[in-house]
């Protein structure tokens, strides 16, 4: 079959990949000069740094399946995330674990003290938390609270955490021990050149074709026998119903010589910083060294039109807009959305090629009754 699929991040290569060893001719367009969407990396041209040009990505997963698909085609270096915030004055390590609890409260507890110290501070009257802040108030209490995730959840989402989904905040563990990984997954890790390379490794296949700053158009659907489409859900249908919302995030780039702060991530909690987080690239790249350092403020903002999309907001308003788009999306025989734009979900890498492959998977296998969405 002819397959076209819009979009060369991580779904399209992935779909494309599968489809291509099981035999169908897959034409990949995306209307980005460059494949691998928003993990694209790229070497700084005055450093030699590797940048993750859409912001920080850390390859982590739970699941063998996908990592053995990775480790086919990268080298993955081994990276753990440890982030630190500046709050209030002073730096601490992130995610809240025992040395956060220890050093935000001047104690010295032990995990079970620590344990019950912050139970005793938690809203145990918040039975069912619902928002960001009830879920935080429930599980960290006020003061951790206000000190690492009001302030940088405002900035980051432009709301109060009020209005936010508990889901957003239960990606973050509390630790009562002293373990500062970010991720708590099995396997962890940095492709050594780079994602694009990595996705130019999965593209690489004789029934792929891949063209670049190339947009979509009926007529390129037309001559496919199915679309797989991984670019915004409301862009498909030409935001006929209105624009899902998303955040996008603005850089501010500028270099150092040596070491600018001395971790790849620095969060700023304080509502008056204006940015969330600065980034120093060549700390993702551990093994590598660089003498010029290339660094990455962080802005979050409400996407307009034209702007990359990041983030999808979900609020409630979000929600039905989805829901209806999600019917015109089952009513679209011949098109699979798919990947966090097409399916306007938070995803992170390892969740998108789990999907990507299992969607591959259900198409050899019933390409004729496909669903849509
Ligand atoms: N968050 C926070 N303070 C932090 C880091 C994260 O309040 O220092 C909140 C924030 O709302 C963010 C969410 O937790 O959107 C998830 O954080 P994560 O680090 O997973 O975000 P990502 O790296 O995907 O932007």
């Amino acid at each position: 079959m002819r397959i076209l699929l819009v979009g060369a991040g991580l779904s399209g290569a992935v779909i494309g990949r599968e489809l291509a060893e099981a035999g169908h001719d897959c034409r990949i367009i995306d209307a980005r000069p460059h494949i691998a969407g928003n993990c694209h990396t790229e070497r700084d041209a005055d450093t030699g740094v590797m940048m993750h040009v859409y912001g920080p990505h850390i390859f982590h997963t739970d699941d063998e399946g996908v990592w053995d698909y990775v480790n086919r085609f990268a080298r993955f270096m081994p990276f753990q995330n440890r982030v630190k915030t500046t709050a209030q004055g002073r730096v601490y390590s992130l995610p809240v674990n025992l040395l956060t609890i220890n050093q935000f409260f001047g104690t010295t507890l032990r995990p079970e003290e620590a344990r019950a110290f912050i139970n005793s501070k938690a809203d145990t009257t918040i039975t069912d938390p619902q928002s960001f802040e009830e879920q935080a108030l429930r599980f960290v209490g006020p003061e951790l609270y206000e000190a690492f995730f009001k302030g940088y959840t405002e900035k980051q989402w432009g709301c109060s955490p009020t209005e936010l989904p508990a889901s957003i905040l239960k990606r973050l563990p509390v630790r009562f021990n002293y373990d500062d990984n970010y991720f708590f997954h099995r396997f962890q890790g940095m492709p050594q050149n780079g994602y694009t390379a990595m996705v130019a490794a999965i593209l690489d296949h004789p029934r792929i074709t891949v063209e670049l700053g190339t947009e979509y158009s009926a007529e390129m659907a037309a001559e496919a026998d199915h679309v797989f489409w991984s670019g915004p859900l409301d862009g498909y249908f030409d935001y006929r119903l209105g624009r899902l919302g998303y955040r996008t995030l603005d850089f501010e780039r500028f270099s150092h010589d040596g070491d600018y702060q001395g971790c790849a991530v620095m969060n700023y909690g304080d509502r008056d910083v204006p940015y969330t987080r600065i980034t120093e690239h060549k700390h993702f790249s551990p093994w590598e060294s660089h003498q010029g350092s290339v660094c990455y403020r962080e802005y979050s903002r409400a996407a307009e039109p034209g702007d990359t999309p990041y983030y999808p907001i979900r609020l409630v308003k979000e929600k039905s807009l989805l829901e209806q788009y999600v019917d015109l999306a089952h009513a679209t025989p011949g098109v699979t959305f798919v990947g966090r734009l097409g399916t306007y979900r938070y995803l992170d890498m390892d969740v998108t090629i789990r999907e990507a492959l299992d969607t591959a998977k259900k198409f050899t296998n019933h390409a004729a009754d496909m669903p849509a969405f």
